[in-house]
């Protein structure tokens, strides 16, 4: 046994010194104890486990043990010819073996990130276009050049070549850019340098060619994509993800005012598809980024519970915390039924549904629009209290407003031509061209004298075209959400979409499919496409009961029969399906969040309120 208990009084953790060697040498290490209190000098290694069933032995304290071969690779490249490096490496100085200790390491991963001197970002091994990326990635972080070749002083063209980008693609989408641990990783320390092989690049770099790919890419050289073709744009598209990691490391500054801590919610949606062993990880893995602020300490993490404990108890202190009903949200709407993860309460999400970049994307982007509505008017600000009652029990005040009635085909995210014959399906189902001008909503019966207290009737094809694009765009602002009011904000751009879809069947957008007559730019349609993909993606069109007569967009996996609910502290209605049992114990199940035209505001609270319990 090798290793000594640490004492769990002080913020120990062990560090491994790597003793000098040269390059192909056998690997000596030896472990020591330190108190992250006496402020030690070490750096820390974020990097990829790999396949774990192979192992190259290293000698640790006179003992011969096996790592991953990832991990062994990285350590050759890390050790010095001279002297000895000290570098924390999670796999070697936590004893995996022991439940306990990791609970309480990972408990202080966050500081042992934030406290090291820097950490070294092991890329893996290098490829033939390693040396070529980097020095592009250099030379793409002089903010002076442009991106655009027929502006003065541009950019090399060989730095934007097909090949070149995609050797930039390559080295930033490698396994490291997808696990979930790497987040925090690399946004807490206060230096980061990427070490692909014996190549080294240092992070600022990296940060600069991102920000001026994106910054040059809307303003200046809005142009770009002309002259270096849509290949090399699309790898280039990688900078995204090197951006966001700049925002959030830029967030951390504790010095910046104003700093309330990173916003878990928001990091847990946006990180979703990050890779992990081990799902509890999913949420162990960002708790670190949050040490102040709303989400502080959100959960203490715990591999003695199971994984819907974790799930259900980060839900609850995400909605208790927060005062709002956001985290619903990103529940996953599973593609069939069976799919949900067995013993998890229907209204936690399971942060380990599989789905496409683009279903995720898509959830995100919503999550960010949810502040727009206010369903249950001001109650969406006042923090909900004593609504988790333990047993999977979530007890809520609902407004039930109505029942699906007519469901449309389920939408996917990424438009092809069955998409495109799905939304033409709905316009038919809608029957919007029959009823135009009738009012929506439309039928006669009690439930109307509630809406048109609050609510203004509009002409029917009004209504259905802001369903469609949930009543926000950014075709109008762009890179803004804007709540659109009013259907005469978007009716031009509407026009043109319709026509791309019922006419050209959606075909590649081009400038000569727009009929000048319209008045529409190719940006402002590409904006609003995007924008009804992203509403309608995973999602149905449905028509409701007679008597309120309502139009919306429900989960996929939503049923005919299933409820329409504003919930209190909810920003958007949801669909909910039940009840099961009778008087005391009568439970609903939550299907997922939805876009109701004519409720999003708050004209559904007018509905008499009942108690009800989701499981
Ligand atoms: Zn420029």
């Amino acid at each position: 046994m090798m290793y000594k208990p640490l004492d769990r009084s002080r913020r120990e953790i062990r560090v491994v010194v790597i003793e000098p060697g040269v390059f192909g040498e056998n690997i000596h290490c030896a472990l020591q104890t330190v108190c992250l209190d006496d402020n030690p000098a070490y750096e820390a290694l974020s990097y990829v486990w790999g396949e774990s069933s192979i192992r190259e032995l290293i000698t640790l304290d006179e003992l011969s043990v096996g790592v991953t071969v990832n991990l062994k690779h990285a350590l050759q490249h890390l050790r010095r010819p001279d002297r000895s490096r000290v570098i924390w490496v999670d796999a070697i100085c936590i004893n995996q073996d022991d439940n306990s200790e990791r609970t309480h390491q990972v408990g202080q991963m966050g500081d042992i990130y934030k406290l090291c001197t820097g950490v070294v970002v092991w890329l893996g091994q290098e490829t033939p276009d390693t040396s070529q990326a980097f020095t592009s990635i250099e030379a793409m972080a002089d903010e002076t050049r442009h991106w655009d070749r027929t502006l003065k002083t541009p950019l090399d063209p060989e730095h934007l070549s097909e090949q070149r980008s995609s050797s930039i693609k390559s080295v930033i989408n490698g396994p490291w850019w997808h696990r979930a641990w790497t987040v925090q990783e690399s946004i807490l320390p206060s230096s980061l340098t990427f070490l692909h092989g014996s190549h080294e690049l240092q992070a600022p770099a990296l940060f600069a060619a991102a920000q001026n790919f994106l910054r040059h890419g809307t303003s200046c050289c809005y142009n770009m994509g002309m002259s270096v073709g849509l290949n090399v744009m699309r790898s280039l598209q990688c900078f995204t993800m090197v951006y966001m990691l700049n925002t959030y490391r830029q967030d951390t500054v504790p010095e910046r005012v104003g700093y309330l801590g990173l916003n878990l919610l928001e990091l847990i949606s946006l990180y979703r598809e990050r890779k992990c062993k081990d799902p509890r990880d999913k949420i162990y893995s960002l708790l670190g980024l949050a040490s102040s602020g709303v989400h502080a300490r959100l959960v203490d993490p715990d591999y003695n519970k199971s994984t819907q404990e974790v799930f259900e108890d980060a839900t609850v202190e995400l909605l208790q915390r927060t005062g709002g009903l956001q985290v619903l949200s990103l529940i996953f709407p599973v593609a069939s039924p069976g799919d949900e993860m067995k013993g998890l309460p229907s209204w936690a999400p399971n942060w380990t549904a599989e789905g496409t970049h683009e279903n995720f994307r898509d959830l995100h982007v919503r999550l960010e629009r949810v502040v727009m509505y206010a369903a249950s008017r001001e109650l969406v600000h006042s923090p909900i209290k004593g609504m988790y009652k333990g047993n999977g029990q979530l007890h809520v005040q609902a407004h039930i407003i109505g029942t699906i009635l007519t469901l449309g085909e389920a939408r996917e995210s990424a438009l092809g031509p069955r998409e495109i014959a799905v939304l033409k399906s709905w316009h038919n189902l809608a029957n919007v061209d029959a009823n135009k001008n009738r009012a929506y909503p439309s039928s006669t019966g009690s439930e109307q004298q509630i809406f048109f207290k609050n609510f203004q009737s509009v002409p029917y094809e009004d209504a259905y075209l802001l369903t469609i694009s949930a009543s926000v765009t950014r075709a109008i602002a762009p890179f803004q959400h804007h709540r659109l009011h009013n259907a005469d904000e978007i009716r031009k751009v509407y026009n043109a979409w319709w026509r791309w879809i019922d006419v050209q069947n959606g075909e590649a957008l081009k400038m000569s499919d727009i009929d000048p007559d319209l008045g529409v730019s190719l940006n402002e349609l590409g904006n609003y496409v995007n924008d009804v993909s992203i509403t309608t993606s995973m999602r149905r069109f449905f028509l409701t009961n007679e008597e309120a007569g309502l139009i919306g967009l429900a989960p996929r996996n939503a049923q005919v029969g299933d409820t329409i609910a504003v919930l209190e502290g909810g920003q958007v209605p949801f669909i909910i399906r039940g009840p099961n049992g009778d008087g005391d114990s009568k439970t609903w199940r939550m299907v997922g969040d939805t876009y109701v035209h004519g409720i999003m505001d708050g004209e559904g609270m007018e509905f008499p309120a009942e108690g009800i319990v989701l499981v």
